[in-house]
């Protein structure tokens, strides 16, 4: 079922198309991420869903209902903020009691809910402690608290782990994903940061200059961006302006041809991620994300696919490694690991090996 739906959703600052004309489907029990570069309207997206911000037009509908023009304190919704916004001068049980003790639930009631929250946060030993008094991490855990207390049916939540370092994040990425899966609350979380998205989304709603420029399942995403914006942004990759020669094949910089796959989804030529079919002599763009290029020997037999090119740089850092190669014309970076391929140093000539199923073809960026 789907839960929260958005419909053809505008919402202007002046001049400024913050959002424009975004239809969106939000399903039932799952985490969606909405990510993308400052400024593309990410934030302002989710203030609408959660009625701090009106759309200057558009719908939105919450468990068939339109909430439109209803009030942030008459939706329900749990909310995370970036900067958590937790009550200093609070302990750790009145802040997660705080949105019962708005509502009047029963003064029981409160304590038992208080003690369940604090349990699922691993928090029960610190319900006396001053908010102030806690990590980074902890607070965190109980700005989700309070955020969940009073069994909201929708989770906003804001850049909420951008505060914490790298470590901890990753860390408290994984805890708000099992604890989402656990209770199935449907969530919509902001990030600008794809790894994190990656991590925890069911899907990802990928932004771009206040429109929707892709939506799907994280990996789908990852292999099958529809743009270059979208293959730039998700992950690492080898972009390269080629152009296609109507026969299977790509002429890259320089003018070498290698081969393509054809798109499964286009039986006779391939299609651009945008979904219009590709012709001979259209500039377009190459994407071979790092780990599918093969480094190759030198020495090893030639073929179309494999390009010859000279070692650059090398980032070792133990478990991965990632090598640079100048292919004259063009680089691309190729991640192996070290027992892959033993011995390679910089200055070395290699072959890099572009499987053709591993060669995407998609729009390039559109001009400024
Ligand atoms: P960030 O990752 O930097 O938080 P974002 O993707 O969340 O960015 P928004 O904060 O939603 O982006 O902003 C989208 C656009 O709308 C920006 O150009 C921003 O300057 C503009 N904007 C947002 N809020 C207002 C406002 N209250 N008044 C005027 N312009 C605004």
């Amino acid at each position: 079922m789907t839960h929260l739906t958005l419909q053809a959703i505008t919402r202007r600052f002046g001049a400024v198309h913050a959002i424009d004309n975004v239809d969106l489907s939000v399903p039932d029990g799952k985490l969606v991420c909405f990510l993308g570069p400052s400024g593309c309207g990410k934030t302002t997206l989710l203030r609408m869903i959660a009625g701090l911000e009106t759309p200057s037009s558009g719908s939105i509908h919450f468990a068939g209902r339109d909430i439109t023009r209803l009030p942030a304190n008459r939706r329900d919704f749990g909310m995370v903020f970036q900067s958590l916004a937790l009550f200093p001068h609070m302990t750790v049980a009145q802040n997660v009691a705080y949105p019962l003790k708005l509502r009047k639930v029963a003064k029981e009631k409160q304590t038992r809910r208080v003690a369940e929250l604090l349990e699922l946060i691993q928090l029960p030993h610190m319900a006396n402690r001053p908010v102030t008094q806690l990590s980074g991490g902890q607070r965190q855990r109980v700005a989700i608290a309070r955020a969940i207390a009073s069994e909201p049916q929708l989770l906003l939540l804001d850049e909420p782990l951008s505060a914490l370092d790298a470590k901890l994040r990753e860390a408290m990425q994984v805890e708000i994903r099992l604890l989402q899966q656990r209770l199935g609350i449907t969530t919509i979380m902001v990030t600008h940061d794809q790894r994190e998205a990656m991590t925890m989304a069911d899907e990802i709603v990928v932004m771009e200059k206040g429109r929707i420029a892709q939506v799907g399942k994280p990996l789908d995403i990852y292999r099958d961006p529809v743009s270059e914006f979208v293959a730039d942004f998700i992950g690492l990759g080898n972009i390269l302006p080629v152009q296609y020669d109507g026969a299977g094949g790509v002429s890259l910089p320089g003018g070498r041809r290698i081969e393509v796959a054809q798109n499964p989804r286009a039986p006779r030529a391939p299609l651009t991620g945008a979904g219009q079919p590709v012709q001979a002599g259209d500039a377009i763009r190459l994407l071979i994300r790092p780990e599918d290029i093969c480094v190759k020997a030198a020495t090893d037999a030639a073929s179309p696919n494999r390009l010859p090119g000279t070692v650059t740089f090398i980032r070792d850092v133990g478990a991965s490694l990632e090598a640079t190669i100048d292919c004259s014309g063009f680089t691309l970076t190729a991640a192996t690991t070290p027992r892959e391929t033993p011995g390679l140093a910089l200055g070395m000539p290699v072959l890099a090996e572009l499987p053709p199923h591993a060669c995407k073809l998609i729009a390039a960026r559109a001009a400024h």
